[in-house]
């Protein structure tokens, strides 16, 4: 098959672990007989510098002329002064934009070979865990009416959650999608006992269960998952929830697994086009060959699976960084007595030999 992808390499380490992510992706392309066409698409920091601006319609075009995205972070100190509308990170929120990405996927799986960096007690830990948080990502309280104004006690600021029931169904759907292709338990979080908008939620998300018979859909207030994920994680296998919820509980889950290094997350729309970048940031702190590169690289994996429908190829990925691991490899993030220590490129090369 023939693919084209834009790479945004972004700032910090973005573009090492963008290009570690490109090394795998091309050892996997010689092994199925795939041809993967690469294309810039320059965004953050280094676009400010270079064009004047975080997100040039450049990148958006090549963006949308391609048949999936690869991130890798954006953001530094050289920019943080920069008003709102000119950092770096207004490009993630443009491009999301101009991409119409209304679906966040946040796997949160505990990987055994790094399990004690769990914060959670070792007992809960052995149970393992494998989730996916599919979190809405254009509508509710973050894009909903907003302002300041005169009340009764003097001056207030005020923000609207608002969902419409086609924004519920259509994140739902990708949910219940999910869910079929993987054990079949949907856990759906809201606030309906308070909110009105989570009442809708939670009707049109029952609405939508209809359609799925063979997945077993469960509602649970967000008050309660926060405890449940701390308490039992391995109960959950797709959640569904709102922008702001969402936000919260996929940074709890990652935090889980000990290993934000690790973590990677797709967002998409109703079509194939979708976008895949590591959980976390540009992290500048960093010494040039130090990072961690997993997390992008199972981001690549995440878009063999769900842009390219190349399911053997995605777990040939997924399995090889688990081998890697369970051999004893690790980036100085991970890194314990007894372990093979590794840099940015080390750890790539290690797990290309293992695809
Ligand atoms: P961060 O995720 O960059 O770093 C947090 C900590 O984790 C740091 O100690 C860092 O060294 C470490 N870390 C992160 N990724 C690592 C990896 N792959 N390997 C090894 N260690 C890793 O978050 P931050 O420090 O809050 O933010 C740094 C910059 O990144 C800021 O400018 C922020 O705005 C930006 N940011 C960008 C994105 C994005 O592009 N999607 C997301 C979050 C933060």
């Amino acid at each position: 098959m023939k693919k084209k992808i834009a790479l945004i390499h972004g700032d910090g380490i973005g573009p090492e672990i963008v290009n570690s992510a490109v090394r795998v992706l091309d050892a996997v392309a010689e092994k199925y007989n795939h041809e993967f066409i690469y294309e810039n698409a320059p965004m953050g920091g280094n676009a400010i510098d270079a064009y004047g601006e975080p997100l040039p319609e450049t990148s958006i075009k090549t963006c949308l002329a391609s048949d999936s995205v690869l991130l890798g972070a954006v953001g530094g100190k050289k920019w943080d002064d920069l008003p709102g509308y000119a950092r770096p990170e207004a490009g993630l929120l443009g491009i999301r934009k101009a991409l119409k990405l209304y679906a966040n996927l946040r796997p949160a799986k505990l990987f055994p070979q790094v399990a004690d960096r769990s914060p959670l007690r070792k007992d809960i830990v052995d149970k393992g865990f494998d989730m996916v948080i599919v979190r809405e990502l254009t509508g509710g309280i973050y894009f909903g009416e907003r302002g300041t104004r005169h009340g009764k006690f003097g001056r207030e600021g005020f923000d609207t959650e608002c969902y419409s029931e086609i924004e519920i169904e259509r994140i739902a759907r990708v949910a219940f999608e999910l869910a079929q292709k993987r054990r079949g338990i949907l856990t759906s979080i809201d606030k309906a006992n308070v909110l009105e908008s989570s009442r809708l939620w939670r009707y049109a998300v029952h609405e939508v269960a209809a359609d799925y018979p063979d997945v077993t859909v469960n509602d649970m207030l967000v008050d309660n998952a926060a405890m449940q994920l701390v308490k039992d994680p391995s109960q959950f296998d797709v959640i569904v929830t709102s922008n702001m919820f969402g936000d919260i509980l996929s940074d709890l889950s990652s935090m889980l697994t000990g290993s934000i290094g690790l973590l990677p997350s797709a967002s998409t729309n109703d079509t194939l086009l979708g976008l895949y970048e590591p959980i976390h940031g540009s992290a500048p702190d960093l010494s040039p060959d130090v990072a961690n590169p997993i997390a992008t690289i199972l981001s690549a994996a995440m878009m063999l699976r769900y842009s390219f429908d190349m399911e053997t190829e995605a777990e040939n990925i997924e399995l090889a960084v688990e081998k890697t691991l369970s051999d004893g490899y690790r980036t100085a993030d991970l890194y314990d007595e007894g372990k093979i220590i590794c840099s940015t490129t080390a750890i790539t090369n290690a797990i290309i030999e293992r695809i």
